[in-house]
């Protein structure tokens, strides 16, 4: 029996997965499930990354920001990823519709994330909206900037798109040197004119690109008439937040086999013949032979790793402050999942009501998410947070906070700049250069952001890889 399973380890594959976050933990359970013998590098002392929890001095547990997954639409790695359809029901809370809202010149519109020109002084709205409405020619611009301005017009560039690009990325940032890629946050879309006038509009590709529903019924006929299938989300029904998932992931992969190496780096990346052959690690010293690499940490350490300079272009990441709150009184939207802050005067920018999102939640508590740089973490106080909170009437006047945890979480959302464009494409092509059994993924490829097309292209270029593999 010893010998087969001798026998079995050296016929076996090796796959080396840098980097236990969930695309990470994804690509370790393909591989297993391919048969490979399958190591995962993590540098932190748990796997997760931005997926794990946070927990404050009375246990109550909050996510790092909003983290609302949702089904893929691949049955294969949906399976993995939430369990068969018996799992789902008994362990997540599906959302058909995500509730959330945007808050603008100090006022609510609740209808979707796009804010709400008609919340500007009268003046600017009707000098905007004249704009907007002379503005009918398709446009094919390569920066933000340029783009809205030529569908928006510069009145709401300047008023609305300006402002929000700035408090997402940097006061400092040209927004002429942002790409496309800034339109993370649907800011490309506004709110304007009445519901019936919008609904009608965007029948006209033109308007549709610049303006957003006033009904979530218009955008549920929209979605139907153009066959669009609706996103379903989940939502663990435990109480220990999106951790959950990161628990059941890495419970799935250990169940396979896979050998998890947490507070542990790639110290040297040995090639040969356009191959990655073994891989050296820092703290345990062992050497792993591999046949494929899945790199989700940062590209730059894998070149480095291999004695190869990464690309000089400037790559800049955002550093996240999140206050977690839990009060002594229900918050006063009994409904948002998730909330939008396009205010300039108030740093916040998107706000997770739990108690919404949870289905036997007890506790009063949300997350307050800030953008800025690493030199200005200590600008955000708890205190000065609430006081916005209470201003937004997010939180009742007279409620108490009663536990509290603030988390900094550095390099998070990119500031897409043509400079980070050039970095990433770059560093993709040095390693290309070096080794073609290696696979450059997760979110900090640059390639994608959002949870889910992160995890999709894990298990395409996985599948693509495997194949390659097994061609004689
Ligand atoms: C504040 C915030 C809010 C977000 N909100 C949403 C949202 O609402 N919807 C959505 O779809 N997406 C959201 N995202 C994006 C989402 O978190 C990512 O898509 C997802 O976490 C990507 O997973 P990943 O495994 O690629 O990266 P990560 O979760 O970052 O995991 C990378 C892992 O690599 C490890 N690592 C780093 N360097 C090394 C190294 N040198 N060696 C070994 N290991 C290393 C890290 O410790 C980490 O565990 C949000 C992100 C942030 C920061």
């Amino acid at each position: 029996m010893k010998n087969i399973h001798a026998e079995e380890a050296v016929m076996k594959k090796n796959a080396v997965v840098v980097g236990g976050g969930v695309s990470g933990l994804l690509a370790a359970i393909l591989y297993a499930k391919k048969n490979y013998a399958v190591n995962v590098i993590e540098l932190d002392s748990e796997c997760g990354g931005l997926l794990r929890s946070n927990y404050d001095s009375l246990g109550v547990a909050y996510d790092t920001g909003t983290h609302i997954p949702n089904f893929t639409g691949i049955d294969e790695i949906d399976e993995i990823l939430f369990g068969t359809s018996e799992y789902v029901e008994e362990h997540w809370h599906k959302i058909t519709e995500l509730n959330t809202g945007n808050y603008f010149e100090n006022q609510w519109s609740h209808v979707s994330p796009f804010a709400d020109s008609r919340h500007l002084p009268a003046v600017l709205y009707n000098q905007g909206i004249a704009e907007l409405m002379q503005l009918t020619d398709s446009v094919d611009a390569e920066n933000i900037k340029d783009f809205t301005k030529s569908t928006l017009g510069n009145t709401f560039f300047e008023n609305i798109v300006q402002p929000i690009l700035k408090k997402m990325y940097g006061q400092d940032v040209d927004c002429a040197d942002l790409t496309m890629g800034a339109n993370l946050f649907g800011i490309t879309r506004i709110l304007a004119l009445d519901a019936d006038t919008s609904a009608k509009l965007k029948e006209l590709p033109v308007f549709d690109a610049k303006l957003g529903f006033h009904r979530k019924e218009d955008h549920r006929k929209w979605a139907k008439e153009n066959n669009i299938s609706p996103i379903t989300y989940v939502y663990p029904r435990s109480d220990n937040g999106i951790q959950f998932w990161v628990n059941r992931l890495v419970a799935e992969a250990e169940a396979l086999g896979v050998n998890i190496l947490t507070n542990e780096k790639v110290s040297k990346i040995h090639t040969s013949s356009g191959k990655i052959t073994s891989v050296e690690l820092q703290n345990s010293q062992q050497t792993l032979n591999c046949d494929s690499v899945f790199w989700s940490a940062p590209p730059a350490f894998a070149l480095l790793a291999m004695s190869v300079s990464p690309s000089p272009a400037r790559a800049t990441f955002r550093t996240a402050v999140i206050h977690h709150l839990n009060f002594d009184m229900p918050l006063t939207d009994d409904k948002s999942h998730y909330l939008w802050s396009w205010d300039k005067e108030n740093p916040i920018f998107r706000i997770t009501l739990y108690p919404n999102l949870r289905l036997n939640s007890t506790a009063n508590n949300l997350s307050a998410e800030i953008l800025c740089s690493p030199s200005e973490v200590e600008d955000y106080s708890k205190e000065a947070v609430i006081e916005h909170l209470k201003a937004m009437a997010i939180v009742p006047e007279n409620a108490r906070c009663l536990s509290s945890e603030k988390q900094i979480v550095h390099n998070t959302f990119p500031v897409p700049t043509f400079s980070f464009e050039k970095a990433t494409k770059e560093n993709y092509e040095l390693l290309m250069e070096q080794a073609d059994n290696i696979i450059v993924s997760g979110r900090f490829s640059g390639k994608h952001w959002l949870q889910s097309d992160v995890l999709k292209a894990a298990y395409q270029e996985i599948s693509d890889a495997c194949n390659q593999v097994e061609k004689p």
